[in-house]
């Protein structure tokens, strides 16, 4: 089926055609009819499924129908990144329409802000922050609001904007459209969906598991040897754009430092720099200038680079759903990707749980010299092995001297020496 079928302005399936969608995603499919129809959606939808068109279309046709200069449309995101990304989908989508959009977030100068929001826009994509500080300003008005988006509703919670969405949502008009999207569902999420949403249509795609489209891998590994098996992979294996997380800010800064000194294009990305740096990053990695990007969790959400190819998770993320989300970032819109884990010791409770929810889709890889066998005393055993009592056990040193590798494909390396090792779970 294509976009004709939703019937939506001849405009916007201009803006549609210029981005070179040529068939609705599955959420597009599912969310788009019943948004048109004016219900309230509640959408269990993981990463990268096309989200974004799927609430932007809908409230592009809505708002296109009658006159313009009023704010009309909200959309609340938990990232910079992601206000500002969903602002440029909106631009993209809508820019044959005459409809105006804006991102609001902090770390940005607020005057520039409050001149956007007198020259009239019609849908805005904001922070929930700064969104407050300008509605204490009166320098918003949002009693015109008729579609409200609460989009990552869970990290939203994760990040403690939960009571800062409930403040914003009592200076918004009672009849609205609400829609929420959400990866996952803890209860605070779905008891603020259940105050905000009105007999919503429900929508679950994909579940809560990382993409489909991404093969997984974990690197059993110790901490002291992460950066010579990064780099390692980074020789061996042909990628085309790489996204690494780290646990903290200063770890992002010091292994991207270290990657920069053995010649690779890398940058990074973490809280600690200004919104402009942070800017300047993402555009650089996208643009094509950076092919390795090392972001702490902060960039798990917001990043939309269709062409990132790998994932590598230098530090294992704290739960299963931040896995989620930092795998989210390659394989999207149904492209593939690689996610590589490295895995310690310390981080075989939720390697289990990961392989429990992957399944065959998940490989243990050993690197010759670089990765681990798990040991007991003097008996290997399997990471599957470990679960019962992982903490009498350790990541044994790795005890082959690793040869300088040569440049060839992530094939041959398969071939050759990375033996690889299905572990299976129970
Ligand atoms: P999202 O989940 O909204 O962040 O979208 C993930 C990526 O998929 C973005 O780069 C979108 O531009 C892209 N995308 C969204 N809808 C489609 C579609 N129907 N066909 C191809 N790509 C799409």
């Amino acid at each position: 089926m294509s976009f004709q079928k939703f019937e939506l302005h001849e405009k916007i399936l201009t803006g549609v055609r210029m981005l070179g969608y040529q068939k609705p995603t599955p959420i597009q499919l599912q969310a788009i009819p019943p948004v048109m129809e004016g219900r309230d959606l509640m959408g269990l939808a993981q990463t990268g499924t096309g989200k974004t068109a799927a609430f932007v279309l809908p409230i592009l046709q809505r708002l296109m129908e009658k006159p313009l200069g009023r704010i009309r449309a909200l959309i609340i995101a938990p990232t910079r990144e992601l206000s500002e990304q969903t602002n440029e989908a909106i631009g993209q989508l809508g820019r044959k329409t005459k409809l105006r959009s804006a991102a609001i977030y902090g770390g940005v100068s607020i005057h520039n802000q409050i001149n956007r929001l007198r020259g009239n826009v019609e849908i805005i994509s904001a922070c929930p922050g700064r969104l407050l500080d300008h509605i204490e300003r009166g320098t918003i008005d949002l009693s015109h609001v008729e579609v409200l988006v609460l989009d990552e509703a869970d990290h939203m919670f994760d990040m403690g904007f939960l009571p800062d969405v409930r403040k914003i949502v009592k200076h918004l008009p009672q009849k609205r459209q609400t829609l929420l999207f959400s990866a996952t569902m803890p209860d605070d999420v779905r008891s603020l969906a259940m105050d905000l949403l009105q007999s919503p249509v429900n929508i679950q795609i994909g579940h809560t598991a990382p993409v489909m489209t991404v093969e997984h891998r974990f690197y059993p590994v110790q901490m002291g040897i992460k950066t010579a098996l990064l780099k390692d992979i980074l020789e061996k294996t042909e990628m085309e754009s790489v996204l690494v997380f780290t646990r903290t800010k200063s770890r992002a800064k010091s292994l991207a430092m270290q990657l920069d000194r053995s010649g690779h294009k890398v940058i990074s990305l973490h809280g600690n720099l200004t919104q402009q740096k942070r800017k300047q990053a993402l555009d650089g990695f996208r643009d094509g200038r950076y092919e390795i990007m090392v972001a702490t969790d902060i960039a798990a959400r917001g990043i939309d680079v269709t062409r990132i190819s790998h994932v590598i998770n230098y530090d294992m993320p704290s739960t299963a759903d931040a896995y989620t989300h930092r795998i989210g970032r390659t394989g999207r819109a149904a492209k593939t990707g690689d996610a590589f884990t490295f895995v310690t010791g310390d981080d075989l409770a939720l390697a289990h749980s990961l392989k429990r929810m992957l399944g065959e889709k998940l490989q243990y890889q050993n690197v010759a010299g670089l990765t681990s066998e798990i040991k007991t005393g003097s008996s290997k055993k399997s990471a599957t092995d470990m679960k019962s009592d992982n903490r009498r056990n350790s990541f044994a040193r790795p005890t082959q001297t690793r040869r300088k590798p040569k440049q060839r494909s992530f094939e041959n390396a398969n071939r050759s020496s990375w033996s690889q090792r299905a572990q299976s779970a129970a």
